[in-house]
């Protein structure tokens, strides 16, 4: 039977092309830095985002933890937008590992500069948990895979800096940014101190995610990396699907963006669903069943029994995500099985 597996852009498996990368190339010991594949990814994603030095890490998780870790001291507050993978989806690792407190700020995943100043708590407060980080998340997952607004994050990282915080960005979807603005990898990073950025996702690579900023900055990050366990050795296998990947699936972005964008035309306005278009601006469609619908397990199900995969985000959100195993005419199949699903015509 079909089987169209929207749950996610990390169910892609490696192509043929990419398989024959890895399988030649270049390899040494990376905790020697001798790993000239891992090397020339480093260089190069540096490059593409307009900072010094960055390094190869197993996850977009790590490289988020490994942002904490670096940018903040326990007991720290680090100010964010609702609903951040940061918050949700790390299983609680940036209290367990760099014992920092989140303030939730904004809607939707965005925020503004005055949000963060009105957040903000100053260190040296006999009271307040000193507020040292600023984390931006670009596209915003949860929010639907918007865009975050370009000069939102120029002055938000601007107020930081005269604040005396540091800014990260968890670029997981960065080149879905990228792919959708027009804008470039190293505009978008500019005004961060930090960013990552995931092969995993849209790249379509088995593993890994890369995060970058100063020298001395990814200095730490190399100890932290290898703190949380992450250093690798003969890690080049994996990075070469990532030079494979910058090289033949990057500008294909916005062939997803389009096949999004067709699904959810597709499915908004059908009685019970509620979705806003205007979030749908990369790859995920996220839509809220109302009350008195099913909920989102139903719709789940119902779809897997179609042989089409969405994932349950909440108890009435449910989420597609397209991705370069997924073609135009398998989302056109889709949509009409989740339009058949929903009850529409
Ligand atoms: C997927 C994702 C990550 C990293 O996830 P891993 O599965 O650990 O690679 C980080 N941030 C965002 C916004 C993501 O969507």
């Amino acid at each position: 039977m079909t089987r169209i597996d929207l749950r996610s852009d990390t169910v892609t498996r490696p192509s043929e092309g990419m398989r024959q990368a890895m399988a030649a190339a270049p390899v040494g010991d990376d905790q020697y830095g001798e790993d000239p594949s891992v090397n020339r990814l480093q260089e190069r994603i540096a490059d593409l985002l307009g900072k010094e030095a960055a390094l190869f890490v197993p996850s977009g998780t790590m490289a988020n933890q490994i942002g904490l870790k670096i940018l903040t001291r326990p007991g720290d507050e680090v100010v964010l937008g609702d609903g951040g993978h940061i918050v949700w989806h790390e299983a609680g690792a940036g209290a367990a590992n760099s014992g920092v407190q989140f303030a939730v700020v904004g809607r939707g995943g965005l925020f503004t500069a005055a949000d963060l100043r009105a957040a903000y708590k100053p260190p040296g407060h006999i009271v307040f948990p000193p507020t040292t980080l600023v984390a931006v998340e670009n596209t915003h997952n949860r929010g639907g895979g918007v865009v975050f607004p370009q000069q939102d994050a120029v002055a938000i990282c601007a107020a930081a800096r005269e604040l005396g915080m540091a800014s990260y960005l968890d670029g997981a979807r960065l080149f879905n940014t990228a792919a959708a603005s027009g804008r470039s990898l190293a505009a978008l990073a500019a005004p961060f101190d930090v960013v990552s950025v995931a092969l995993s996702k849209g790249l379509g690579c088995p593993v890994g995610s890369v995060i970058a900023g100063h020298r001395e900055v990814i200095s730490h990050a190399v100890r932290a990396r290898r703190m949380f366990g992450g250093a690798m050795r003969q890690s080049g296998i994996l990075a070469a699907a990532g030079l494979w990947a910058l090289d033949h699936n990057f500008e294909r972005l916005v062939e997803d963006h389009a096949n999004a964008r067709l699904l959810a035309e597709r499915l908004a306005g059908l009685r019970g669903v509620s979705l806003d278009l205007e979030t749908v601006q990369s790859n995920i469609v996220i839509f809220r069943m109302e009350e008195g619908a099913p909920d989102a397990a139903t719709i789940v199900a119902r779809a897997q029994e179609l042989g089409v995969l969405v994932s349950a985000f909440a108890a009435r959100t449910v989420r597609a995500v397209t991705h370069l195993d997924v073609s135009r005419a398998d989302c056109e199949f889709a949509a009409d099985r989740l339009v058949q699903v929903l009850g529409g015509r």
